[in-house]
Order: C-alpha cells, then structure tokens, then sequence
C-alpha cells in the first residue's frame, strides 16, 4: 500500500466546512493532505500535525482546491460553428435552431472523428482542472446516432446525460409529438444502457412542458435521473417542471420569476449558471445574488459546445461568475465544484475531505482568489484524478 503526503500547501479548500476557518470553502492555510492507494484522502490538515505517508510530494506553497466538476458539457459533435459566432458578434441573436447544423455534421461524421474530437475536448477540460464531467449526447437525435454518442461518452465518464429531446430533429418538424414518441420509446430504450440521466431543453422552440415532462417522466420510470435545461432563452415552465419531478439540476436558469425562485429554494434541485453562454452570446447573465438570497443551491458549469459557449474553462466561468454576476469568489469557487458535485448527486468529489476521491488541482497562485482576479491566465499546474499525474 502506497500512501502519499501533498505537503507545504500554502491555502488547502476543502469544501468542509468541519476541517479549517468554518467557512463553508473549510479553508486550511499550511496544510497537508494524505492520498490512499485507492486515490481517496485519507487525512487533510495542518502542515505540522501531517501523518506520515509512503511518498512526501511539496507543494511549493501553492493552493490547492479540489477538481473542478463541470456538471453541463455537450462534447460528443464535429464541427464547429466559428460562422454562426461571428454572425452574432456582428448583430444577430442567438436561436436555439443553429443546433441542427451541428446535428448534421455529427450524423455525417464516422465514430473515429467523434471519438478523436472527444477525447480532444475531455483532455482539453482536464488541462484546466476539470477532473468530473458530466457529457450529454443530442447532436445525433436518431436511435443510432444518440447511443453512440453516450457509448463514446461513458468512455471518459459515468456522468453521461441522454439528450435525445435536444431539438426537434428536421425530418419531425411536421409532427414533433411522433418525435417525442422516438425519444420516450426506441431511443430511450438504446440510449438508457449508457445513460446515468436523462435531459430535456424546455424551451420556445425545442420542447414544451408536456413534452417535456413526457421525457423526463419516461426518463425516470427507466431509473434514470433527471436534469432540465430551463429558462434559458426566456421565461418558461422549465424550472418548476424540475422541481416537481425532482430533478437534480435545472440548468441555465436565466429568466426566472419570483415562483421559479421559491420553487427551487424549497426542493433539492440545484440551479446550475453557465455564465459562460450569456458572455458568448452577449446576452443578460442569471441573478446569481437572487438565488443565493433566497437559499437555493447554485452550481457552475461551461456549457461546453460548439454553438452557443465553446469554452471548456471551469476557472474562466468562475471569474465570469465573479465579475458579471457578483458571486463572491468564494462563493464561484464553491459552485464550480460542490455545487457541481451537487448537481450531479454526487459526494465523493467536489470536496478535499476524508472519504473523498483525491481530484484536485494546484494553483500558481497564494489563493483561489486568483481564479477571478487573473481572468485568462493558465494558473493551473498539475491537476490529480486520485493520484498524482505522473503515477497515473
Ligand atoms: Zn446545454
């Protein structure tokens, strides 16, 4: 059995607040944790109280954090759509139907170029200390084309989310309820295999609130859980549709009335932010400030794809959560990772704790703080899936 001591860490955050200052970030300033040969912690605290271990690794005074867990990605398409973005920096709104170009080029696309822009976009997370990730399928939108997309997905996760209700696909349009049919029947029964959860975008659009509810309910009699993309675009039905099925996640949350917030302050649904769509589609950003007030769990997340937000940065959506929603950067910290553990029901990561899997990610830098203080730089210097990345 080899046991590990991250020691000289200049500002530990474990996310328990029991360990360090009693915040709810459970911070320890000259710190040390120790890493089992299952990749679990097994001890984390003072520097000068640390246990011994099997191997000694230096921390160099810099902060550690735990690995960020990016609970929304759709990283299973080709494509890009670099087009359609300059077009909307030079005017245009964004509408929810430049999906299906990206539906068109992933059903033409064969599985090795599906694979190989995956495995690209999962290290491309990884480099930046994303160590969870949550992928959707939806760009496929036929029986075949979405369970391959979640069979290539479980390749790099459990958090896989079957999103055949993605967008009606064309060959639809005359008849979306026989689509609803597709998705709730044959491809649910494809799909489910490799699916932890199931996904609907409730949206002007895409899909209304009883065929949403048809998928989400279909989704959850199938032992799947559920997760909504909501209020996004505008006001609607998504975020209550959510909380009464008892999703874990609503997700954009952007257009929100006084009911969505009271709705999601009195379940265990967690609003997931993506600030990183409002900033590439110049449009309103969530009220981060309202949520938090009312008591409701926030999570952050990229929204990683190729339309409307292809940044893969969980500490860019931080210092965007900081700057153009007023989260402190405690609170953006925290949201980047235990509200992501949240939003997937998850315990064993988002967090720097005893029991907890070792993800986390060293920082070139005295504190968290400069994930929003110094936007745009790679502060990020090794980051740990439950072991060190040269053992790996
Ligand atoms: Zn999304």
């Amino acid at each position: 059995m080899v046991t590990t001591l991250l020691d000289r860490i200049g500002l530990l955050v474990t996310n328990d607040p029991t360990l360090g200052d009693g915040s709810a970030l459970g911070q320890l300033a000259d710190a040390a944790l120790v890493v089992d040969a299952r990749g679990t912690v097994s001890w984390a605290g003072p520097s000068a109280q640390a246990p011994a271990a099997d191997v000694r690794l230096d921390a160099g005074g810099r902060c550690v954090v735990p690995g960020f867990v990016d609970s929304h990605a759709h990283l299973v398409f080709a494509g890009d759509r670099a087009a359609e973005f300059t077009a909307r920096m030079s005017g245009q709104p964004y509408a929810a139907g430049g999906i299906r170009t990206t539906v068109a080029a992933t059903r033409d696309a064969p599985d090795e170029v599906l694979a190989a822009n995956l495995a690209r976009l999962v290290a491309e997370l990884r480099r930046q200390g994303t160590t969870t990730v949550e992928i959707k399928s939806g760009y496929g939108l036929t029986v075949h084309d979405e369970s391959r997309a979640l069979a290539l997905a479980r390749a790099h996760t459990d958090e896989t989310t079957f999103l055949g209700a993605h967008v009606v696909p064309p060959e639809y349009a005359d008849d979306p309820s026989a689509y609803v049919d597709l998705v709730t029947g044959p491809m649910l029964d494809a799909c489910g295999p490799y699916a932890r959860w199931i996904d609907v975008f409730c949206e002007d659009g895409a899909f209304d609130s009883d065929a949403a509810r048809a998928v989400l309910t279909a989704g959850l009699a199938r032992g799947l859980g559920a997760r909504v993309h909501a209020n996004q675009l505008g006001p609607g039905p998504g975020v209550q549709l959510a909380c009464e099925l008892g999703a874990a996640s609503a997700d954009h949350c952007t257009h929100l009335d006084d009911v969505d917030v009271a709705a999601l302050a009195d379940s265990a649904t967690v609003a997931t932010l993506l600030p990183g769509v409002e900033f590439s589609t110049r449009s309103p950003y969530p009220d981060a400030r309202r949520l938090l007030a009312a008591g409701v769990t926030v999570a952050l997340a990229t929204d990683c794809n190729p339309g409307s937000c292809y940044t893969s940065s969980m500490p860019f959506c931080i210092a965007l959560a900081v700057r153009e929603m007023r989260m402190t950067p405690a609170e953006a910290l925290w949201a980047a990772t235990a509200g992501g553990a949240a939003a997937l029901r998850r315990t064993d990561v988002g967090r720097l704790a005893p029991g907890s899997r070792a993800d986390l990610v060293l920082l070139d830098a005295p504190s968290y703080v400069h994930l929003a203080y110094r936007p745009g730089v790679p502060l990020v210097t090794d980051v740990w899936a439950g072991r060190p990345p040269a053992t790996r």
